[in-house]
C-alpha cells in the first residue's frame, strides 16, 4: 500500500519563530506531496525579506529547478524586463511559487512542465503562507492562474480580473498573467500586447505598495 504523504511541516516552524533560512531548509527535506521525487530540489522563495512586493508565481521550470533559484529561466527574463519597465527594482521584490517542485513529463529527452494539480498545490501552501507570514510584504502579486486561483478561488479568472486591487485577508493582492504566456504568444503583436499587460499591472502594484 502506498505510503500516505508526511504532513507539511511550515505552519508548526513557523510557529517555533523559525526564520526563512531555516524554513528553506526544512522545505528541502518536505516530502507532503510526491512531487520532490521526481525534480532535482526544492526551489524555495528569494529576494529581500523587507520587500513591499511578493510575487507569487506557479512552480519552478526546468531551467529553476536545476539551479534551485526562482524565476531564472526565459520566463524570469520576461519578468526581470518586465519589473525594469514598471520601475520597480529588484531589490524591493520577493519572488516565490505556490509550489515549489517541479512537476513535469518527460518528452524525449526533455522534461516538458505539468500543470501542479490541486492536491500539490494544497499541499505547498503552508511554506508560501510562512513566507508570507515572515515577509509580510505590502502587495502580493499573482502570476497566472495557479497562483491566482490558489489564493483567490478557482473562480477567479485572470484574464477578466488582471489588474485589480482585491482584499485577501487585510492583506492587498493583484493577479496578472504568468510571464512565460509573453514566452508562448502566438505572434509579435500578441506577445507585445501581454508583455504590456504584464508592466501595466506590475506599475498598478507597485503604486499600491506606495500608498
Ligand atoms: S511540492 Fe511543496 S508540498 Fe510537495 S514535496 Fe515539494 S515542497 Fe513539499
Amino acid at each position: 500500500m502506498a505510503k500516505d504523504p508526511d504532513p507539511n511541516p511550515a505552519t508548526e516552524l513557523l510557529a517555533t519563530g523559525a526564520s526563512l533560512d531555516e524554513l528553506h531548509l526544512a522545505a528541502e527535506s518536505c516530502t507532503a506531496c510526491e512531487l520532490y521525487r521526481e525534480a532535482t530540489q526544492v526551489v524555495f522563495g528569494s529576494g529581500s525579506t523587507r520587500a513591499h512586493l511578493m510575487l507569487v508565481g506557479e512552480q519552478p521550470g526546468d531551467v529553476e529547478d536545476r539551479e534551485g533559484e526562482p524565476f531564472v529561466g526565459p520566463a524570469g527574463t520576461v519578468l526581470d524586463e518586465s519589473l525594469a519597465g514598471a520601475g520597480i527594482p529588484l531589490d524591493d521584490v520577493y519572488l516565490t511559487n505556490v509550489v515549489k517542485h517541479f512537476r513535469w513529463e518527460p518528452r524525449g529527452k526533455r522534461r516538458l512542465h505539468k500543470t501542479p494539480a490541486t492536491r500539490h498545490v494544497r499541499a505547498c501552501l503552508p511554506w508560501l503562507e510562512a513566507e508570507l507570514s515572515i515577509v509580510d510584504p505590502l502587495v502580493i502579486v499573482c502570476l497566472g492562474a495557479i497562483a491566482s486561483q490558489a489564493l483567490l478561488g478557482r473562480s477567479f479568472r485572470v484574464m477578466r480580473q488582471r489588474g485589480q486591487a482585491i482584499d485577501w485577508g487585510g492583506r492587498t493582492v493583484v493577479a496578472t498573467i504568468h510571464p512565460s504566456a509573453v514566452l508562448r504568444a502566438s505572434d509579435p503583436e500578441e506577445r507585445d500586447r501581454l508583455r504590456a499587460a504584464l508592466i501595466e499591472d506590475l506599475s498598478t502594484a507597485a503604486r499600491l505598495a506606495a500608498g
